[in-house]
Formats: C-alpha cells, sequence, structure tokens
C-alpha cells in the first residue's frame, strides 16, 4: 500500500482533505476512489484510508484503522559538520535511509560558508521523502544549524563518539562492553575538526575514535558509523517482513529458493 506523511494535526478526523502535493502524488500514481493508502503522521502513527474523492482540486479520504508503529532502529544523532552546499542534502538522504534518529548541523572552525542554501524546509522534504521511499515510519528530527558548543551541551546518548582522524582508540574498543539505548556521533566538515574542537568535544565525554588509515570524505565518516552500529545494536540486522526463507528443497539439490 502507498504510504504519505502528512500534518499530523490532519489526522486527527476520520475523514481527511488532503493536501495538494499529496493530491498530485496520487494522480501521478493513477490511484483511484476506492484505492487504499495509508497515512503517516511522522511519529509512528499509521492510519489506513480509503480515497473517497479524488479530481484535479480535492482528494479525500476516509480513515478506515488506525496503528502505531514501533522503529526498531538504534536512535541515533548525528552532528554533522556543516560541509558544502549540497553535501548536507547527500547526508539528510542516505543517513535517513541507515535509520538515523536525529540531524544536528553543527557550525565549527572549518566549515565554509555556502552562500545561504542552507533552507530547513529543503532538508525537511529530502528528509521525508527518504523516509518514505525507505519504508520508515519516522520522520527524523532536523535542527537549524547550531555552533558547535552548543550541540555539545545540549545533545543527549549514553555512548558519544567524536570521529577523528587523528584518534587512537579503534571503533571497536569504543563500543567494547556497551549497551548504548541512543547514541550521539560528532563528523567533523571537510577541512576537519580544530585540535581544541576535539578537546571540547572530550570535555563533554565524547571519545574520539578512529576510523582507520584513510581518510574518508565527511559524509562517508557518518554513514559507515551509522551502518555499524545499526549493525551492532540496531536494526539491521533484523528482516523486514518476518516473512521465513523458503523450504529446503530436495529435488533442487538441496538449494534454497529465493522469494
Ligand atoms: N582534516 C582532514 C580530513 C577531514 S575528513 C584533512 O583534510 O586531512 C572529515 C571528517 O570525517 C573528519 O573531521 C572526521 O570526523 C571524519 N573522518 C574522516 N576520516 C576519518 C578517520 N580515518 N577516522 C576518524 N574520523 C574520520
Amino acid at each position: 500500500m502507498r504510504r504519505f506523511f502528512l500534518d499530523p494535526n490532519l489526522l486527527t478526523e476520520d475523514q481527511v482533505d488532503l493536501p495538494g502535493e499529496t493530491l498530485k502524488h496520487l494522480r501521478v500514481l493513477r490511484l483511484s476512489v476506492g484505492d487504499r493508502i495509508e497515512l503517516l503522521d511522522g511519529s509512528g502513527q499509521v492510519a489506513t484510508a480509503r480515497i473517497e474523492i479524488l479530481n484535479r482540486q480535492n482528494a479525500q479520504v476516509r480513515i478506515v484503522n488506525r496503528r502505531q508503529e514501533k522503529e526498531l532502529a538504534l536512535p541515533v544523532t548525528l552532528l554533522q559538520g556543516l560541509p558544502k552546499a549540497d553535501k548536507f542534502d547527500l547526508i539528510l538522504q542516505k543517513g535517513t535511509e541507515l535509520g538515523i534518529r536525529r540531524f544536528v548541523p553543527v557550525l565549527t572552525q572549518r566549515c565554509q560558508p555556502d552562500g545561504g542554501k542552507r533552507r530547513l524546509d529543503r532538508w525537511q522534504r529530502i528528509a521525508r521523502e527518504a523516509a518514505r521511499q525507505s519504508g520508515r515510519f519516522r520522520l527524523p528530527e532536523l535542527e537549524e544549524p547550531v555552533p558547535l558548543a552548543q550541540a555539545l551541551a545540549r545533545e543527549e546518548g549514553d555512548l558519544k563518539l567524536v570521529a577523528w582522524e587523528q584518534a587512537i582508540t579503534p571503533l571497536n574498543q569504543g563500543l567494547a562492553n556497551r549497551q548504548p539505548q541512543g547514541v550521539v556521533l560528532l563528523v567533523g566538515p571537510e577541512g576537519g575538526f580544530a585540535p581544541e574542537e576535539v578537546a571540547l568535544a572530550q570535555r563533554f565525554d565524547y571519545l574520539p575514535i578512529s576510523l582507520g588509515p584513510r581518510i574518508l570524505r565527511t559524509e562517508t565518516a557518518g554513514f559507515v558509523l551509522a551502518g555499524i552500529l545499526q549493525y551492532v545494536y540496531g536494526d539491521l540486522n533484523r528482516p523486514a517482513g518476518g516473512i521465513e526463507p523458503a523450504q529446503t528443497c530436495p529435488e533442487q539439490g538441496g538449494r534454497r529458493d529465493g522469494p
């Protein structure tokens, strides 16, 4: 069933007039009266709805049931040194696919000004589309850019890591004997961190960790960390539908059939 994120205020009644953007989507997808769709409020509520009116001007649906879905992803907050122009778009898109819960662009000494392309509404659209496309029930939270010190003082997690190419602690040591319920990751912009920024992060209990001998691009560092954390503590290892694999079939030499 097709899914659409909607302003939660629109989901309080059982009869809903869909906004223009969703109407356009329904028409592009050639859905019609009688079809069912799912409407998501962005925090886990899923409403199944039946299309009752659909024309150029109006799309109206009736909600037939509601349920609450939980995400099993580890809550990960990414404090991302704000990179140049469109790179943050990519970080949002891929980070959302990787289950990041909260994105906080941080302003550090070596961030480069980018001529005002930092627009929260644009970022929100990108994150919403990535959440829809990747089948997430939750919309990631997205903050306005903040100075590093402010982000360090504000963000909470029981494991806090700063990716630093000069760190001596490898990632697996940083994760040893830990069962975090929530992780905060700090990744520098293209130019990396000034040493005093890493020292400041340490004062806020961030552990500097190395991601190996190669210098990764800023976006790569966040993706690698998010992927590993979801694998070790989150839902990267959990099949989506809970569908059992096909039974072994002796006539085919014992090979498993794909779905
Ligand atoms: N200042 C560096 C590169 C910065 S890379 C230079 O120009 O040589 C951007 C960010 O990615 C870094 O601030 C760090 O957070 C992360 N990063 C990249 N490679 C890393 C590695 N091998 N280990 C840990 N963090 C890394």
